[in-house]
């Protein structure tokens, strides 16, 4: 049996993005439909609400939240680094139980975020690095795209 792809569940049009919505890709449905991928939601898993406030990534990226050098903060002040750890160490377990080897997972999100995520000042900028899970992911050797990367090259 081929090895299964790790997907950010709001991707597939489930509606657990912080306000309640979701960032459907039918590109990514496909691959759902065809019983090749598993979802998940890291800060649903780490015990976020769904609605929430949104977070970004302070002082940092998410490797550096995984080496206490930055903190996940929302946008009321509120630290909120604990579930996002609890999160991402929850998804890896998923990932580990799956044998999974590619995750593809939300650009820019402070959790499945993959190279660019954003700045911390909820401006909108951006700056380099990956959220909190796909940081440790990769750590464990997986390989982590956004989903217009993996779009353009399946086009
Ligand atoms: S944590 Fe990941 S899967 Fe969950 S809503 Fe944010 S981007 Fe989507």
């Amino acid at each position: 049996m081929k090895r299964l792809i790790l997907i950010s569940a709001c991707l597939a049009g489930i509606d657990c993005k912080y306000n309640g919505g979701n960032n459907l890709k039918e590109e990514i449905l496909k691959l759902v439909k065809e019983k090749k991928a598993i979802l998940v939601c890291p800060e649903q898993l780490g015990g976020l609400a769904t609605p929430r406030v949104p977070c970004e990534i302070v002082g940092g990226g998410g490797q550096a939240v995984l080496e206490k050098q930055a903190k996940v903060m929302n946008k009321n002040g509120e630290d909120q680094t604990t579930c996002f750890l609890k999160g991402a160490e929850e998804t890896l377990k998923i990932a580990k139980l799956y044998d999974v080897r590619t995750a593809i997972f939300k650009g820019k999100s402070p959790s499945c975020g993959s190279g660019t995520i954003y700045d911390g000042n909820f401006s909108g900028n951006k700056k380099d690095g990956d959220g909190v899970t796909a940081a440790l992911l990769k750590n464990e050797g997986i390989r982590v795209v956004d989903e217009e990367t993996f779009i353009k090259g399946i086009k």
